[in-house]
């Protein structure tokens, strides 16, 4: 796939577009603007330890018992100055060389994503990494199922790496493998043989996961006959899914599943949720017959922050305003929306507005403000007025990457992420499936 990724801008040009300062701030009392959780303003090291995803949105979500830690960081990185690491990162890249490739995802704090030699979405950014079949290793500046699909698609014996393992993703963690084995479980107690076609040769379900989703989950899809998508081919994918199957099973991301649907014009009653916790997911089994699309527990704890109330202010104190969001918001927010698109759709169409214009933007605040500072011919700003960064995308403090080139440097691959070849064969069928079902 054929990607197209953000060109970085000069630092200087980039120099307000930082999140972390606008949160020391805002801690010091410097502003009256508000952050979620006091907590940010702390390194991620003195909250690694605990249980939880780190401060921010998805501080109150449940973290899987297996979730990944990170070990301490040695002292040198914790207690190095902010000029110190970054000089540090940039020695260790130079030293490097063509050994390395740094990916920075759109969410990524300002601080490491300047480091970064390509910024993207999550498959932009995997797909950029095959760019460079030479490279030892790639450090992905992201969270935990990034980096995994970064494995899945690179050359063997490349070492991928996530600079801190305790960078998951809450809505990732939210389709956890067993509870999505026993769901399907409980769909062929209802729907009968799961491989037998109808007379349209059609099988009962066909799951769909959206990328944002472990390996296991990828490969549970690939071994059922299903696909993964992206929130740029979420409607592409489910057209591909209802030409062989008569329902889909989406997850994790129930938001993203309904908007798609609905936009296709399938009706809200037919898309029942599944609950996990509750048997036949919380529905009936007659729910469950007339249902086309079965939508996962799941959600983006920063895309849920965003309201309708938000954009009700955005339009009374901007008159003219676009208001752009991210289709993992709310279907309420997205329907009050002028438009909905992944991060790329919103980047496009902020750098295609050939006017000056007022952008209110329902996505991570990072790429907001980096998209702000990148534009200054028009005024961008976060619908969400509280700065609440992703919490675990946070996480990857530039004193996390300072320590993993430095190991790099001394002939030490630290936080390889590797996805073991049974998962990984029929995950990367279904990323195939997903390239292929590209109009
Ligand atoms: S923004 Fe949401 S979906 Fe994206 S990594 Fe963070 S928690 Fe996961």
């Amino acid at each position: 796939m054929a990607a197209t990724l953000l060109t970085l801008q000069p630092r200087a040009e980039r120099a307000d577009a930082s999140v972390d300062h606008a949160i020391q701030a805002i801690v010091a009392g410097a502003t009256t603007t508000e952050t979620c959780n006091t907590d940010l303003a702390a390194g991620p090291w003195n909250f690694d330890a605990r249980p939880g995803y780190g401060p921010g949105s998805s501080m109150g979500d449940v973290i899987p018992t297996g979730a990944p830690r990170q070990g301490e960081l040695p002292a040198a990185y914790r207690e190095a100055s902010d000029d110190e690491l970054d000089a540090r990162i940039r020695a260790a890249k130079e030293t490097l060389g063509d050994r390395v490739v740094i990916l920075g995802h759109f969410y990524q704090r300002e601080e490491v994503v300047r480091h970064a030699d390509y910024v993207g979405d999550s498959f932009q950014l995997a797909n950029a990494a095959l760019e460079h079949p030479d490279a030892e290793a790639i450090v992905f500046c992201g969270v935990h199922f990034m980096a995994e699909t970064a494995d899945l698609l690179s050359r063997p014996g490349q070492a991928v790496i996530l600079p801190n393992l305790a960078a998951g993703c809450s809505m990732a963690d939210m389709a956890d493998i067993d509870q999505v084995e026993e769901c399907w479980e409980q769909l062929a107690d209802v729907y009968g043989d799961m491989e037998q076609t109808d007379a349209d040769g059609r099988v009962p379900v066909i799951p769909v996961t959206y990328m944002n989703s472990s390996a296991a989950i990828k490969g549970f899809v690939g071994r059922h006959g299903g696909i993964v998508c992206t929130s740029s081919n979420a409607r592409t994918v489910l057209e591909w899914a209802f030409a062989r199957g008569r329902r889909v099973l989406f997850f994790p991301d129930q938001h993203l599943g309904r908007n798609t649907a609905k936009a296709m014009g399938i009706p809200l009653e037919q898309m029942p949720m599944w609950n996990p916790r509750k048997p036949l997911g919380g529905s009936r089994a007659d729910e469950l017959e007339d249902a086309r699309v079965i939508l996962w527990h799941g959600f983006c704890s920063v895309h849920r922050r965003f309201t309708v109330e938000q954009i009700d202010t955005a339009r009374a104190e901007h008159p003219g305003v676009r208001v752009i969001v991210h289709p993992e918001c709310p279907m309420a927010v997205v329907d009050a929306a002028d438009e909905s698109g992944s991060t790329d759709y919103i980047r496009r169409a902020i750098e295609a507005a050939t006017e000056p214009t007022t952008f209110a933007i329902g996505t991570e605040v990072n790429l907001v403000q980096r998209l702000a500072a990148a534009n200054p011919q028009h005024e961008i700003f976060c619908l969400d007025p509280v700065v609440c960064p992703c919490s675990t995308m946070y996480r990857i403090h530039p004193g996390y990457l300072a320590w993993v080139l430095e190991g790099l440097v001394a002939g030490e691959t630290l936080n390889r992420i590797a996805v073991p070849a049974d998962v990984a064969d029929p995950a990367r069928l279904a990323l195939e499936r997903m390239l292929a079902a590209r109009p």
